[in-house]
C-alpha cells in the first residue's frame, strides 16, 4: 500500500515578490496580469502596496525581493525605496539581500538607473526578448535592439554589476539562426544571467490576428528543439552555467529569488494577482488593480484565493520543481523532508527515461540531461498523484 508523504518542518527564509502591475503599451502576445499605465493609479497602488507589507509584516527572515511586472521601472525611484523601506520595516531583511528590479530598456536612463540603485536595487532583470528590429516590431515591443543595448550600458555606468536579459525563441517568422544571432548577440553584451523563454501564444493573443494577416507563422517543432539546443551550447562556450531549464548564470550568480520557487522555498507576494507559498499554504491576490486598491482601502481581505495544500501535493511540488533545476532532485533531502524514497517508489516508471537518456540516476540525485528537459513535462507526469502501481 502507497505510503503518503511525511513532511519535516523547516522555517526557509523568505522571498518577497512584489508586483508592479503598469506598462507603457501592451504587447500584443502578453497574458500577464498588468494594464495601461494610469500616473493617478499607481500612487494609490503603492500606497496600497505599502500597507499590505505592513499588514503581512511579521518579522521574519527574508533574503529576496522581486519588482516583477507589468514593468517595474515604470515607479519612481523614490516609490522603489519606499516599498523596500517597508519591507525593511515589516521583515527581517538580510544585508546582503538580493533586490531584482524588472526594467523595460525604453524605460531606461542612466539617472534613473542610478537612483534605482541608490534606493537599494542590487539587480536588474531587462526584458529584452531579440536583439532583432524586425521581431522585436512583430512582438509590438517599444524598444530597438539598439536601445536594449545602450539600456545595459547605462546598467553598467549606474553601477549595476549583476543584470540579467531576457530573450524569447520560437518568435513568429524567426529562423534557428535568426535566434542564434540573438543569442549571440547576448553573449556579446555579457550579462551576468539570462533567461531564455519559448513565446507562448495564447488562445486570443491580438498576435495571433497579426500572424494571420501578416502570414508570419511559427518555425516547426524540431526547430524550436534546435534552437533551445544551440543556443545553451553556445552559452556553454562562452562560460554561462545552466541551472534551470530557461536559466543560465555566471558562477554565482544565479537568481537567488526565483530559486526559492523551485527549491521547495517559501515567499510572500503582495500587490495586485501576486501569489504567495508559506507553511503548505498558497494564497493569490485579488487580480484587478482597482478591486486590490478597494480592499486595502476598506480593510478587507486582498486574498481572493487560499488553499491548504495537502502533503501529497506539496511534494509533487517539490520533485516538479527541483527537477527543473540542473541539480535535480537530491533524493535525501526529500527522503528527510517528506518521508519518500523517490527512486524505490518510482524508479520503476522513471527507468525508461534513464534508459532514453533523458533522466540521470546516480544513486543521490536525479536530474533531466538536457535532451530531457526538452521534454520534462512527461517526466514530471509520473509524479502527479501515487505511483502506477
Ligand atoms: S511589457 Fe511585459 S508585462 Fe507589459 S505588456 Fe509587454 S510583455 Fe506584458
Amino acid at each position: 500500500m502507497a505510503r503518503g508523504p511525511r513532511r519535516i518542518a523547516v522555517a526557509p527564509v523568505l522571498g518577497l515578490y512584489v508586483h508592479i502591475p503598469f506598462c507603457s503599451a501592451i504587447c500584443n502576445y502578453c497574458n500577464f496580469n498588468r494594464g495601461l499605465f494610469d500616473a493617478d493609479q499607481k500612487t494609490r497602488y503603492v500606497r496600497a502596496l505599502l500597507a499590505e507589507i505592513d499588514r503581512k509584516g511579521d518579522g521574519s527572515p527574508a533574503d529576496t525581493i522581486f519588482f516583477g511586472g507589468g514593468t517595474p521601472s515604470l515607479l519612481e525611484p523614490a516609490e522603489v525605496r519606499s516599498v523596500i523601506d517597508a519591507c525593511c520595516a515589516a521583515f527581517a531583511l538580510a544585508p546582503d539581500a538580493e533586490i531584482t528590479l524588472e526594467a523595460n530598456p525604453e524605460t531606461a536612463t542612466r539617472d534613473r538607473l542610478r537612483a534605482f540603485r541608490d534606493a537599494g536595487v542590487t539587480r536588474l532583470s531587462f526584458g529584452v526578448q531579440s536583439f532583432r528590429d524586425e521581431e522585436l516590431l512583430r512582438l509590438s515591443r517599444l524598444h530597438s535592439a539598439g536601445r536594449a543595448r545602450e539600456a545595459f550600458q547605462q546598467a553598467r555606468d549606474a553601477g549595476f554589476d549583476n543584470v540579467s536579459l531576457d530573450l524569447m525563441m520560437w518568435l513568429p517568422q524567426q529562423s534557428v539562426e535568426q535566434w542564434l544571432s540573438s543569442v549571440d548577440a547576448l553573449i556579446a553584451i555579457g550579462p551576468e544571467h539570462a533567461s531564455l523563454y519559448l513565446l507562448e501564444i495564447y488562445p486570443n493573443a491580438p498576435l495571433r490576428d497579426a500572424m494571420a494577416r501578416s502570414q508570419w507563422s511559427l518555425a516547426p517543432d524540431d526547430d524550436a528543439a534546435e534552437m533551445y539546443l544551440g543556443a545553451m551550447s553556445r552559452l556553454d562556450d562562452a562560460g554561462y552555467r545552466q541551472y534551470e531549464i530557461s536559466n543560465v548564470a555566471r558562477e554565482g550568480l544565479e537568481s537567488r529569488h526565483n530559486l526559492k520557487y523551485w527549491s521547495d522555498g517559501e515567499w510572500l507576494g503582495f500587490g495586485c494577482g501576486a501569489h504567495s507559498t508559506r507553511s503548505g499554504v498558497r494564497e493569490k491576490n485579488i487580480s484587478s488593480i482597482e478591486d486590490y486598491i478597494a480592499a486595502i482601502v476598506a480593510g478587507t481581505p486582498v486574498e481572493s484565493d487560499r488553499r491548504v495544500l495537502t502533503e501529497q501535493e506539496r511534494f509533487e511540488d517539490a520533485v516538479f520543481t527541483a527537477l527543473r533545476l540542473t541539480r535535480g532532485v537530491n533524493l535525501e533531502e526529500t527522503r528527510a523532508r517528506y518521508g519518500v524514497d523517490v527512486w524505490d517508489r518510482y524508479g520503476e516508471d522513471l527507468r525508461p527515461f534513464v534508459d532514453q537518456g533523458m533522466l540521470i540516476y546516480d544513486g543521490g540525485a536525479i536530474r533531466l540531461t538536457r535532451d530531457g528537459m526538452l521534454l520534462a513535462n512527461e517526466v514530471m507526469s509520473i509524479f502527479i498523484g501515487p505511483p502506477v502501481r
